[in-house]
């Protein structure tokens, strides 16, 4: 089974080259395994993404030793990711990036999750950090970033770009690429309009609920259908 966690943990890092989720080397990507002592995947440090392979890909122990993978991670990925997995269990998969409308909406310092279907989903599960992270060496910060997230989905950093959770590989990865959707209507809806609607929250509720229960798996699957036949 472990070697299916790898399979499409390398995976998702080649759909976000395709989906334009990346930023050259930068960012990071942890999964903690199920039924091992905290063992963690990482994305390895100075890797392209469309590069990552099962041979590169870091697993590390619950202190940070590395058990196996040919490339060492970005320190600081270990310091952002493992408060908050240890904060967050049940939120195995932690995605962090800096994509323009997700930074973007960062630097504004607010999320409407009552515009889209696609920010529906994030309805009362997202926090923001709003210190810039200067000492990226300050173990501190990492622990109240960790505390901010506590119990949600999304957590913004300041100036930054956001962490994204999922209790599986397919759903944090979902709702990697609607969160940047969800921005994107969002950074373009402020730019060209002082008011707007929103969808009334019973709606927004029900579109959430019905996301992470019936579609998000099915929409996962037909990217690992479209993986299949075009980037293999
Ligand atoms: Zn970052």
């Amino acid at each position: 089974m472990s070697d299916e966690y790898y399979k499409l943990f390398v995976v998702i890092h080649k759909l976000a080259v395709c989906h334009n989720l990346i930023e050259g080397v930068w960012n990071h990507v942890s999964f903690e395994i199920p039924n091992t002592k905290n063992h963690i995947l990482f994305t390895p440090g100075h890797t392209h993404w469309d590069l990552v392979n099962e041979n590169n890909i870091t697993t590390l122990d619950n202190e940070g030793s590395i058990i196996a993978g040919e490339n060492k991670i970005l320190p600081v990925a270990w310091k952002i990711h493992k408060p908050i997995h240890s904060i967050n269990p049940d939120y195995r998969c932690l995605i962090h990036i800096h994509t323009p409308y997700i930074t973007s909406t960062s630097i504004y310092g607010e999320f409407e999750t009552r515009l889209t279907q696609h920010s529906s989903i994030f309805h009362n599960d997202v926090s923001f950090f709003n210190e810039y992270i200067e000492n990226i060496d300050d173990t501190e910060m990492y622990e109240l970033m960790a505390e901010c997230i506590k119990g949600k989905r999304v957590l913004f950093l300041k100036n930054h770009g956001a962490i994204i959770s999922g209790f599986t590989l397919g759903e944090a990865y979902m709702a990697t690429y609607l969160l940047e959707k969800a921005c994107m209507y969002q950074c373009l809806t402020l730019n060209q309009n002082s008011t707007y609607q929103l969808i009334p929250e019973s709606i927004v509720i029900k579109m959430k609920d019905n996301f992470f229960n019936n579609l998000c798996e099915k929409h996962f699957n037909g990217f690992l259908e479209y993986y299949k036949n075009k980037l293999t």
